[in-house]
């Protein structure tokens, strides 16, 4: 069979080493030629901030970080840059701190070196989100993709194993979704399959051990592999249900990712056995979907969208909003109540099949 595909590759310097964050931020500052940075980072990671800036020259540490980057958020951000007259961001952080430096280079064009310290992987994506009252906005842009990521498996020590887990299972989700998003191709599926490997190996060993190197090394590479994948791939339809879930009923991130991926697995697994054999391999499962509960089971993963404040009266009208953003790349017809049984099962937290 013929092969042909467009792939884009987004240019961004990619240093992975850890206790090494303080050198690596120094020297991407220094490649910049930055003499007056902004550090963004949230309060729980003020002290990780500390750690990685201590060697650059801060103008202004701004930890005014919420959640899907509120646009009131971001513009009190984009004047503290202004009056500071800044020449570069480093973000110390989360999904949430990283979104919110690439707020600011949005309009800016402020350079960014990301110091990710959770597994969300916006770190290697152009994709900006701001929120505007209930409503979620998001856009690509090459402006917002950080120049450089800083990869220090050591920042993630203090990341307490709940938040891990469910940060590695948005993770996951970015790599399964990818099999079968809008813009799949054979490079994206390739990065996505070896985040699949990486993350099953590396999790069990960040529960069975948090303080250990060896497991937050294999999960973080799995991550930004994830996103790597993901950011190429485009949204499917995991990322559509996510994105209304978490947009309109303000549901947190990765938890909501971590809950609704095995029952989009099971709907979409029968309709794409290419996928299906790919992710099952790269779990070394004899099913994909077997080889995602294997490591579900061994990690405690969240398990119903009631324990993270979705009500079951809201499923019709979510529902409702999914059906408008469903992919046409899907594998499977998605009908209203195939996707009703989604929702329940995933509210409720029943076995996915
Ligand atoms: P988060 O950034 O909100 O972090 C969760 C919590 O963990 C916060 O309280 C944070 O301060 C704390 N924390 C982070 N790192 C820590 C550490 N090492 N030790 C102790 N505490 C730590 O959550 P998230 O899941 O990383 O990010 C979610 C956000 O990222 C969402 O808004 C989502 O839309 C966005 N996101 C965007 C993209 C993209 O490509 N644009 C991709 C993934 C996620």
């Amino acid at each position: 069979m013929s092969m042909r595909f467009e792939h884009e590759t987004l240019g961004q310097r990619v240093r992975f080493a850890s206790d090494a964050a303080a050198e690596g931020v120094r020297e991407e500052i220094a490649l910049l030629g930055a003499t007056k940075v902004m550090v963004i980072a949230a309060a729980a990671e003020a002290d990780l901030a500390k750690r990685v800036t201590a060697d650059v020259p801060v103008a202004l540490i701004h930890d005014d970080v919420v959640m899907h980057v509120p646009v009131p958020v971001a513009e009190r951000a984009r004047a503290a840059a202004a009056a500071h007259d800044v020449d570069a961001i480093v973000s110390v952080g989360g999904g949430s701190t990283t979104g919110l430096a690439k707020a600011v280079a949005l309009t800016s064009g402020l350079p960014v070196v990301a110091v990710p310290t959770t597994y969300a992987g916006s770190e290697a994506t152009n994709v900006w989100g701001l929120t505007e009252g209930a409503r979620k906005t998001t856009g690509v842009d090459p402006r917002v993709l950080p120049r450089a990521v800083v990869y220090d498996a050591g920042l993630m020590l203090s990341l307490p194993v709940d938040l891990s887990v469910a940060s590695g299972l948005n993770a996951l989700a970015h790599c399964v979704d990818s099999m079968w998003a809008p813009s799949a191709d054979p490079i994206n599926t390739a990065l996505a399959a070896e985040g699949i490997r990486a993350l099953d190996a590396g999790l069990p060993l960040v529960v069975a051990d948090p303080e250990g190197l060896p497991g937050r090394e294999q999960s973080l590479y799995g991550a930004y592999l994830s996103a790597v994948a993901f950011a190429s791939a485009g949204s499917g339809l995991h990322h559509k249900i996510c994105h209304v879930l978490g947009g309109r009923y303000d549901l947190p991130h990765a938890p909501v990712h971590a809950v609704v991926l095995p029952y989009v697995l099971a709907l979409n697994a029968p309709a794409a056995p290419a996928a299906e054999r790919r992710i099952a391999a790269a779990f070394g499962s004899a099913t994909a979907l077997g080889g995602m509960q294997a490591l579900r089971q061994r990690i405690n993963a969240p398990m119903a969208l009631r324990d993270y404040g979705f009500e079951e009266s809201q499923i019709p009208d979510a529902v409702e909003a999914i059906l408008l953003v469903m992919p046409e790349s899907n594998p499977a017809n998605v009908t209203p109540d195939e996707l009703t049984r989604l929702l329940r099962s995933a509210w409720e937290g029943a076995e996915p099949r």
